[in-house]
């Protein structure tokens, strides 16, 4: 989701700050249809490596048939490893990107060399990412009970990582493919996920 790119001071100390910490990783296996997902965050967040892993582990199979089917034709296309690099947000603003082959990090280009596997790359602006809202719970037409709010927005949270995830894949699946083309699919997605869990619910969601 590249909107602008821009050279933004706190940005750079955030980047600085997350270099001399270091990073981790942690090895996703999500199912049989995903590429294998290798976590890249910096050390001590490792909360939004649980994020993203849950979403894919937990939340993704939830979804119906018909719903993890608008990414079929994207998933044979993928390379079977994929570096997911974590950060709390961008200095551009962008909940994420994807990497031309070619422009991947150490991470990437190392493990292409010791796995002969083709390996590609993206970014997650996890914050940015729990705070973006397209469509606000607030249109959902009843009320959840307290217990059910909070199953709902880790959802909602969820399904906005999974939208967001599938969109930078889209991207590296199809790159000539238009933005906006790849955003409608990836918004629409995060809505057919949110209606689904809001109706396992019991809820109406007005989208
Ligand atoms: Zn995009
Ligand atoms: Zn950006």
């Amino acid at each position: 989701m590249r909107r602008h790119v821009s050279i933004h001071p706190r940005g750079i100390l955030r980047q600085l700050v997350e270099r001399i910490r270091g990073w981790e990783q942690t090895l996703v296996r999500a199912g049989e249809d995903l590429p294998l997902v290798v976590i890249s965050y910096p050390r001590g967040r490792r909360v939004y490596a649980e994020a993203l892993e849950a979403a894919l582990c937990q939340t993704y199979p939830r979804l119906s048939a018909a719903t993890r089917q608008e990414y079929a034709a994207e998933l044979p296309r993928l390379p079977s490893l994929l570096v997911a690099l974590l950060r709390g947000r961008n200095a551009c603003t962008c909940l994420g990107h994807y990497h031309r082959p070619g422009s991947e990090g150490r991470l990437a280009r190392r493990l292409g060399a010791d796995t002969g596997l083709r390996v590609g790359e993206i970014d997650l602006a996890i914050d940015a990412i729990r705070r973006w809202e397209p469509f606000p719970l607030a249109a959902l037409a009843a009320r959840p009970a307290p217990a059910d709010r909070q199953e709902l927005e880790d959802f909602r949270f969820h399904a906005a990582l999974l939208a967001v995830f599938f969109h930078e894949l889209e991207h590296l699946a199809f790159p000539e493919r238009a933005e906006g083309l790849v955003r409608r699919r990836s918004t629409d997605f995060y809505a057919a996920s949110l209606r689904e869990f809001s109706q396992q619910l019991g809820l109406s969601y007005g989208i």
